[in-house]
């Protein structure tokens, strides 16, 4: 079952082309690896597919639906629910603690205070960061934070996590850490995870990689490679 598409995705940054005529379709419980040299399109794709970006052409489609003609309203609302955005820079709130981080995607969908918080320090527990839920983000280390911001990507669920670079920051130990509760997830709860990497050993946790270059795919590996027949 394809829970993520990318059609024919094409962009440009002014007169600048990125990405041209890009196929990409996720499965539930899959683990897809995006890999390819700096500047060869990745976390453009990741944004498109996120709908944080618009294509200049081409189709996103989220559970069936498309996804990047929605108005910016009807997009972020989805986001919310069905997506978990791991982003290479990181955003979480400067304002809030390591656990509200966490929790705010459960308080934003009518989660209980107690239940949030219980279910933000069991996600920070696994990811190795829970003595730090009660600092404020400037307390803490970038690698840290980046454990936190994969904490909260997972914290409510979603079908399908997006995540640029999320263990660029990490030593070999704490990024198995996240590569392992992607992988937790994509078996328990039929989550799909695209993660963007230009390392060959986090790559080797997907169960198949695309691989871009100059903002076309060039190469795909795995037993379900290649976009689907539609
Ligand atoms: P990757 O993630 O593979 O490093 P990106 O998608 O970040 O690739 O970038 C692809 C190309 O687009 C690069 O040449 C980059 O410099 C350019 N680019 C990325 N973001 C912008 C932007 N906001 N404005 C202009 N050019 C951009
Ligand atoms: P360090 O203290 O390890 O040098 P930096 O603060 O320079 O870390 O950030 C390194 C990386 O950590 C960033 O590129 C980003 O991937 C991640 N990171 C930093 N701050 C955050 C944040 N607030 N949210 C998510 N990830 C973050």
């Amino acid at each position: 079952e394809i829970v993520l598409e990318g059609r024919r995705l094409t962009h440009s940054y002014g007169n600048t082309p990125v990405l041209g005529d890009v196929d990409v379709a996720v499965r539930a419980g899959e683990v897809v690896a995006v890999m390819g040299p700096s500047g060869s399109g990745k976390s453009t794709l990741l944004h498109l597919l996120a709908g944080l970006l618009k294509p200049d052409a081409g189709e996103v489609w989220l559970a069936g639906q498309r996804f990047d003609s929605l108005s910016e309203r009807r997009r972020s609302d989805r986001r919310l629910r069905e997506l978990g955005f791991v982003f290479q820079f990181g955003d979480l709130v400067p304002e809030l603690t390591v656990g509200e981080n966490v929790e705010l995607p459960l308080r934003l969908l009518g989660t209980r205070p107690a239940r949030a918080r219980a279910r933000a320090h069991e996600m920070l527990d696994r990811l190795g960061v829970v003595e730090h839920a009660g600092k404020r983000l400037s307390e803490v280390s970038g690698g840290q934070a980046q454990r936190a911001a994969v904490a909260r990507a997972l914290v409510h669920t979603p079908p399908v996590i997006l995540a640029d670079e999320p263990t660029g920051s990490l030593d070999t130990t704490t990024g198995e850490l996240v590569l392992e509760a992607f992988v937790q997830a994509a078996k328990d709860q039929g989550t799909a995870v695209v993660l963007v990497t230009h390392e060959l050993r986090v790559a080797s946790w997907a169960a198949r990689d695309v691989l871009l270059r100059d903002g076309r795919i060039v190469g795909a590996t795995g037993a379900t490679s290649g976009p689907p027949a539609t």
